[in-house]
This record gives structure tokens, sequence and C-alpha cells, in this order.
């Protein structure tokens, strides 16, 4: 029974196969017909399949946008974001950076909404404007100045037109400069003999401030003049720290003119003096809202830990017998490029002339005004409202000076200033800074 019973079952298992291979045959054929008409579906109707949405992401260092309006698929309404101080006063909204994905080929609109501000507790339509072209870049790496912008005034807007030529699409207010940027920076040149790196103190997050003293150490300090440099002490303004990476690199640099300047000048330098609003894509305020290059004049290690570490600095400097012969702090404004002096006597005044007549000798600055000497006070008779340079005054009379140099189309340049522009202007301003020490 068992051997017919296998015989059988086998002959069963014969039939079966060959059903199965029938049908299987069958099967693949027509699965193949499926997908052949799925593909030209697929084909014909393939910008409805595969197409993703457009987005707007921020998710980088110095990512900054505000509130994001959808009006159709290729129109956005975006906010600038904007930061006020500790008192919810000076609203300054300047600073955007942000990344359009999945738009390539597509003709975009973006409007950049929510502009109006505050200066000096003087309300303003706004730092963005028809001047203050945005800036796109195809590899976060690259920057371009986009021309296809309308402003319009009464609202006010920008109106952003212009089609990607890849899926992600970089813009921001100026071509940014993050962190990252000066730490790559510094470890490039961590083994150079003349660079000494410290850290000074800490951010309100923690972030560590780091100080700068590059020179030749083989020649005694006693025969040297000094200089501090100060950069990006308000977040936005990227090109200051553009040029302080020039100032640094030209300073280092394998050359006989750098070689002299290190042994004969010391130069102390505060790289990046708002870490913490850098990260963020801040405006021009502190963690806890104080603006960096106001409050000179008070002390509070707490709230603005970042001025208290500077100002440490620089004082324990001059404290202990070491002289400063020229202070600069270095910003960006829209459309203004100048210098200016200490406040006070007069005493700067030759030197600032000097300083400014040189400078302007150069090709990178041009000045929208002649060299002034600051107010004793941005707002007098209110506390908190004094500058780096108004503050240093205050305290040691030091030769405290503070240039602001434009982001707009450069009368010299004939260009807006690109970031190598912003690092050629750094070479020039120490070698300017170290002649004008020299006699
Ligand atoms: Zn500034």
């Amino acid at each position: 029974m068992k051997s017919v019973f296998t015989a059988e079952a086998q002959s069963f298992r014969k039939g079966s196969q060959r059903v199965l291979c029938v049908s299987l045959r069958s099967l693949c054929a027509s699965a193949v017909k499926c997908c052949f008409h799925l593909l030209t579906l697929l084909l014909l109707f393939s910008p409805l399949v595969v197409a993703k949405p457009i987005t707007i992401s921020t998710n980088f260092e110095g990512g900054a946008i505000g509130k994001i309006e959808q009006v159709n698929a290729t129109h956005f309404r975006c906010g600038v974001k904007g930061e006020s101080d500790q008192d919810g006063r000076n609203r300054q909204a300047n600073w955007y950076s942000f990344r359009v994905n999945d738009a390539r080929g597509k003709a975009l609109t973006i409007d950049m909404v929510d502009l109006p501000g505050e200066y000096n507790y003087r309300p303003n339509r706004g730092a963005v404007t028809g001047d203050t072209l945005p800036w796109i870049s195809d590899d976060n790496q690259h920057w371009r100045q986009l021309e296809t912008v309308e402003y319009q005034a009464d609202v006010p807007l920008l109106r952003l037109r212009f089609t990607p030529r890849t899926n992600r699409i970089w813009i921001a207010h100026v071509p940014p400069y993050t962190n990252q940027h000066l730490q790559r920076l510094l470890r490039e040149f961590r083994q150079h003999p003349n660079l000494q790196q410290e850290t000074i103190g800490k951010t309100v997050q923690g972030r560590e401030l780091q100080l700068l003293t590059i020179t030749d150490e083989r020649v005694p300090l006693a025969e040297k003049k000094v200089i501090w440099l100060m950069f990006r002490q308000h977040s936005w303004e990227a090109g200051s720290s553009w040029a302080g990476e020039g100032a640094i690199r030209f300073l280092l640099a394998n050359t006989p003119t750098a070689e002299i300047i290190r042994q004969t000048a010391v130069f102390k330098i505060l790289p990046l003096c708002d870490p913490d609003g850098v990260a963020r894509g801040g405006v021009r305020f502190n963690a806890n809202g104080f603006d960096l290059n106001r409050n000179w004049d008070v002390e509070d290690a707490q709230k603005m830990p970042e001025i208290t570490a500077q100002r440490k600095a620089i004082l324990a400097w001059v404290d202990s017998g070491n002289r400063i012969d020229l202070f600069l702090s270095l910003h960006n404004t829209e459309t203004a490029e100048y210098l200016e002096g200490p406040p006070g006597d007069g005493r700067y005044r030759v030197l600032m002339e000097r300083f400014s007549k040189l400078l302007s000798a150069g090709k990178t600055f041009a000045p929208t005004r002649p060299p002034q000497s600051a107010e004793t006070s941005t707002t007098l008779g209110k506390p908190g409202r004094m500058t780096v340079i108004q503050g240093l005054y205050k305290d040691r009379q030091l030769p405290a000076f503070l240039i602001e140099l434009m982001i707009t189309k450069h009368p010299k340049l004939g260009h807006p200033p690109m970031p190598e522009d912003r690092q050629q202007f750094g070479a020039e301003l120490v070698q300017t800074m170290w002649q004008i020490t020299r006699y």
C-alpha cells in the first residue's frame, strides 16, 4: 500500500508540477504586461508621481527664518525673524539664512516680510531694502548676488524671483561666516610658531571665547608696538569675520612683509565676539538680549559674560603695564562706510586722520563720510549704551576705533564685497595699522 500510495502521490506531484509550471508561466507573462502598463503610466504621469513638494529649512549653523506661509506651490512668504534687546526694544531684522529644497527648474517667488525695526530707539522701515540684495549659493560655499529682486517700500517687502539650477539652494542676507569657518582656520594654523590661542571666557550658552596673539616671540615685547583687533561683535555682520580671516592669514603668511610685522608688532585678536549669535543665526544681541557693542559702561558677568571676558582681557593687558597703540572693532552696515574715532578731547584726532587717509589709499576702503570722533555714548544719560570704543575711552582713554563696511555695491570694487574682497580688506587693514603705529 505504501508503495502504491507513494507512486500515486509521485504521479500527482508530477501532474501538479506541470500545472504549476504552466500557471507560473502565464502569471509571469501577465506580470510583465502589468509592469509594462504600469511603467507606461509612470512615464506619462511621472512629474505627478515623483515630484516632492518644495520645502524650506534652516537646520544648519547660522540658519534662521521667521514665519513661513506657502501662497501656492512655488510662492512663499517668509518673515525675517529679527531680534529685540533685553527690554523688547531695538528690533533688528536683517539676518536670514535658509535652504530651499527640491525646487530645481521651478520658477520660485519668495517674499521677505516682517522687515520694520528700530535702531537706537528710532523706528525704521527695516535694514533689508532694495539696496541689500540677497546672496544665493548652489553649494553653501560659493556665493553670488541675486539681482532679480523687487522692493516694495510701502509694505515693506523684498520679492525674490529665481529658478534654482540645483535641488538644494542656499539664500542669505550676506555670505555667511560661521563658528565652523573659524575653527577650520585655527586648525589650519594650530602648529604655527607665531600664533598663540587662549580661551578668555565663555558665552551665555557655554561656547569658548578666543583670544589670539600673533607675534615673533624671539623679539622682546618692549621693542614692539601693540595692536588689538576685534571682529564680529554683531552676529549678522559676517563680512567682519571674512575680513578677520584675511587679517589672520596675512599676518601668519610666509612672506617677508608678514615676518617684519611679526617681529615689530604684537597683534592681539578677538576673532569672533558672539559665537552664540553666529550659531543660532542671530542679529546683534547675545542669548540674553544684550547688544554686545553697547553695554560697555555696565558690568554683569551673568547677563553678558562675553563683554565681561573681553573687557577683562583688554584691561588686564593695559593694567599690567603693556601698551595698546591702536585698537579697532570692525563692523558692517548697509550702505555707509566710515572710520569712527574715540570720543574725548581730540587727542587722537591726528591719528584718526592718518588712519583714514592711509586706509583710503588702498583698494578696498571707500569712506562715505569723513572720519569722526564718537559721542561719549550712543544714548546720552542712559546706562548700557556705550560701544566698545566709548567704554574703553571712559575706562582707560585708549585709542580705540571702529570701522563700518558697507554690504552693498562698493564704489571702489564695482560690485558688492565678496568674501575674497573682505579678506583683501583684512590684509590691507593690518598693514595700515602696523604702518601708522611705526611713526
Ligand atoms: Zn555692528
